[in-house]
């Protein structure tokens, strides 16, 4: 819908297909970095998405156990900066597209896309001038172009809340917690909200258990125990992280975005970011002349292919501190996380931060 939106800025005619009988989105909170904020700016929706979300002002660490704090740093230093509800943020460019002029067609599921520029859908197929996949890590129209080098579901599952109340996340931080493989994050989420994520290993059992086992959960993290008590009862979401790489996220007028190009675990607070960075770095690289298309397509994946290839290596690499760090060196871990947070390691890992975001009335 973002990349509609602003190609329909720039005055094209753009049709949406999604499967689904209605547009929604998860229970969750999601982190908006510095390039999402941008995005959202150039659609003009960054106001109200800010509004019933916040501004987080810190980035730490905790130790599940003893509670030591043993990373801290400012939201500027390359930090998720803000977070909403992610039914809030669907709602705004939900409405955006539609007052941009796009059409959204739901109940029509895709099953393919020709690189001549034919969208096939369960409605019937469609002739255009570009066809965009935006479908998700199980993306049809990746399967159909042949483009996917790899799709893979990680060990890490997640279970992910959203209480509604404040005294799980009273302060205006994001905090991670951590303790042997399993992993708690908490950040509030606007005024009465607070957005809690466990993450453990899929071989363990009592973790993944739903409704959760606060036994378990609070012997693990002893200083999050009262906390965890008001999760109880709770609707929980719980999925594997995934990943997908792939040979080419174009062929002919047909492109692929978001998670159907670069699904990658959320440990950087990207996935949306990039998708929605990418679609600003596409709509402004394409030209007026419908015969270059192909071209212009192949052009943004040169340049700005790199931003998600970095942010998937180090997203992994995060990840593989919980799940895969050996248990006799635990002793060593957060000396290393705290390496990986100093303002030099982040300004590597965060380098989707800085994603050139274009207004739409310029060009790239
Ligand atoms: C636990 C977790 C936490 C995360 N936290 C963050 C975060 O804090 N910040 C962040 O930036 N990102 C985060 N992400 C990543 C983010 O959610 C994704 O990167 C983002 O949703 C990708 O958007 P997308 O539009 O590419 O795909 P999706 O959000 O998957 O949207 C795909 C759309 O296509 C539709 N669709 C699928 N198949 C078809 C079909 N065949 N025909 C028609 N329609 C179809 C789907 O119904 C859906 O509406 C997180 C992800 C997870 C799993």
């Amino acid at each position: 819908m973002a990349f509609g939106t602003m190609l329909a800025m720039r005055g094209w005619s753009v049709r949406v297909h999604e499967r689904n009988p209605e547009i929604r989105e998860v229970g969750a909170g999601i982190y908006l970095r510095r390039n999402t904020l941008r995005v959202l700016e150039v659609l003009g929706v960054a106001a109200e998405v800010k509004t019933a979300g916040m501004k987080l002002e810190r980035g730490r660490y905790r130790d599940g156990v003893t509670g030591q704090l043993f990373h801290d740093r400012p939201g500027g230093e390359g930090t998720a900066m803000w977070i909403c509800p992610r039914q809030t943020l669907m709602q705004a460019l939900e409405r955006r597209a539609r007052a941009a002029g796009v059409e959204i067609v739901t109940g029509s599921e895709v099953t393919g896309a020709d690189p001549a520029g034919v969208l096939h859908t369960t409605l019937g197929s469609f002739e255009a001038d570009l066809v965009v996949g935006a479908d998700g890590v199980s993306s049809r129209v990746r399967e159909s172009l042949g483009v996917t080098e790899m799709t893979a579901r990680l060990p890490s599952v997640v279970t992910r809340y959203l209480a509604p109340t404040r005294a799980v996340g009273p302060e205006p931080y994001a905090t991670m917690w951590w303790s042997g493989k399993r992993r708690i994050g908490i950040a509030p989420c606007g005024s009465d909200l607070t957005y809690v994520y466990m993450v453990c290993h899929e071989t363990d059992e009592l973790a993944k258990s739903l409704p959760m086992d606060y036994s378990t959960w609070s012997s693990s993290f002893p200083q999050l125990a009262d906390k965890l008590q008001l999760l109880i009862g709770l609707p929980a979401i719980q999925n594997n992280y995934r990943i997908v790489t792939c040979k080419s996220w174009h062929s002919g007028r047909v492109a692929i975005l978001g998670d159907a190009a670069h699904g990658l675990p959320p440990l950087l607070g990207q996935g949306a970011g990039l998708a929605l960075s990418n679609a600003n770095a596409l709509a402004t690289t394409l030209g007026a002349d419908s015969a270059l298309i192909p071209d212009d397509i192949a052009r943004w994946e040169r340049v700005f292919r790199k931003y998600a290839d970095r942010t998937q290596f180090w997203s992994m690499h995060l990840d593989s501190t919980t799940n895969r760090w050996p248990k006799e060196m635990l002793m060593l871990r957060k000396p290393y996380l705290g390496f990986l947070g100093t303002k030099w390691m982040r300004t590597r890992m965060a380098i989707a931060d800085r994603f050139p975001i274009t207004p739409i009335d310029q060009r790239v």
